[in-house]
């Protein structure tokens, strides 16, 4: 049976498996003791090998041990992981906040916890796994619009019956695709319809707006913010994630969340590296300079080869293949020549829109981009893409 399943994968060219990556110097990495330099990571910047972040997360393993021993609520809770959560908010200019083990725990939470039977809960459909999973795990009556699409938004909103509660669930930067959510004009549907907007800011926090609180500091709305759940494990460099928001609210995923209840708390040395990485992040703005800098000069350098991009100011930037295995195939072209960009296929992408997906770090020197270029260019006249 499982043979017979996998198969059916490798039919379709959708056959994954793991690798395992050695970290080198900056983007290197090593594979098999071979080098290479990749564009695969969200450590936009470079922050997973900070030496003063390690050494935090060293005296705090010393301190309380590699364990946590149990969740928050019964003994889990250091005074760190409190720190942690009023650096957060502190950050985020919100009331609270609360960290949770896993970007994913927190969008099963944020969606479990939230919406209610008889709630209606519309999500954009290009919206991460992890809350698309909590949309079908709530009991709220769920529906998906299209990819950004205000209109569709509008009417969805437009019938909701009178005291049904709505919730709208959107990334601030979309994963796979690096665009922008139009959040203004979100606030202001979910204004119109007393909607609540739970923004899912996992690559945004960190790297969007001018000193890096995300994508509602970006479109400078971030007072019309009521829940934002950002990660700690892309731009941070560390693991985990939270939610911003309210006392009540934090209160509320505290009492109700199952995905906050029952799990293991973050061992102490997660929260102490995270807030030493928030302060690194927060004092040093030639961080997200460098990485901006490096976005600009590789998109104008893909438009500049032919490739047709849509530049939208992030670090995620996908080059779009189509054909699933062509994307592999390209893929594995690049990989030969010593650069890593992953090929991202379905399920994660619709059908047809198989592509690499580049992501840029801080880390990145214009050297290391020149000879991405250079390879993108090549393969991309080998496989008919340009
Ligand atoms: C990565 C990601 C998550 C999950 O976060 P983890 O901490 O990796 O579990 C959730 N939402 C989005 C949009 C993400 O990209």
């Amino acid at each position: 049976m499982y043979a017979d399943e996998l198969k059916k994968i490798k039919e379709k060219g959708l056959y994954r498996s793991l690798t395992a990556h050695l970290p080198g110097e900056g983007p290197v990495i090593y594979i098999d003791q071979k080098p290479y330099l990749s564009f695969s990571s969200n450590n936009y910047l470079g922050l997973a090998n900070h030496p003063g972040i390690i050494k935090e997360g060293q005296s705090a393993l010393e301190k309380y041990g590699s364990g946590s021993g149990s969740s928050r609520l019964i003994a889990g809770t250091t005074p760190l992981h409190a720190e942690l959560e009023q650096s957060i908010a502190r950050f985020k200019k919100t009331e609270a906040a609360l960290s949770f083990s896993s970007g994913y725990l927190a969008n099963l939470a944020l969606m479990t916890a939230l919406p209610e039977e008889g709630d209606l809960l519309l999500a954009d459909r290009f919206n991460h796994a992890s809350l698309m999973d909590g949309c079908r795990l709530s009991r709220a009556d769920f529906k998906v619009f299209r990819h950004k699409d205000i209109d569709q938004l509008g009417k969805l909103l437009s019938k909701k019956k009178s005291g049904q509660s709505a919730f709208i669930v959107t990334e601030g930067v979309f994963s796979m695709d690096g665009d922008i959510a139009p959040l203004p004009e979100i606030v202001k549907l979910a204004k119109q319809f007393q909607a609540t907007l739970i923004l899912d800011d996992a690559h945004g926090f960190g790297v969007m707006g001018s000193h890096g609180r995300g994508t509602a500091e970006h479109f400078g709305i971030e007072s019309d913010m009521e829940i934002q759940m950002g990660t700690l494990g892309k731009a941070v460099g560390v693991h985990g994630a939270f939610v911003a928001g309210s006392h009540l609210l934090i209160e509320l995923l505290i009492n109700r969340a199952k995905p906050f209840i029952y799990t293991t708390a973050l061992p102490a040395a997660i929260p102490a590296m995270c807030i030493a990485s928030l302060n690194i992040l927060a004092s040093t703005p030639s961080l997200r300079a460098a990485l901006i800098k490096n976005q600009d000069y590789f998109c104008e350098g893909l438009i500049e080869s032919g490739f047709s991009i849509q530049n939208h100011h992030t670090p995620i930037i996908p080059i779009l293949i189509g054909d699933a295995e062509k994307t592999v195939e390209f893929s594995r072209a690049l990989f030969d020549a010593g650069i890593f960009i992953p090929a991202i296929r379905p399920p994660t992408v619709p059908r047809g829109t198989s592509r690499l997906r580049v992501s840029l770090s801080a880390l990145h020197s214009q050297e290391h981009i020149d000879i991405c270029l250079n390879h993108l260019k090549i393969c991309g006249k080998k496989f008919g893409i340009l």
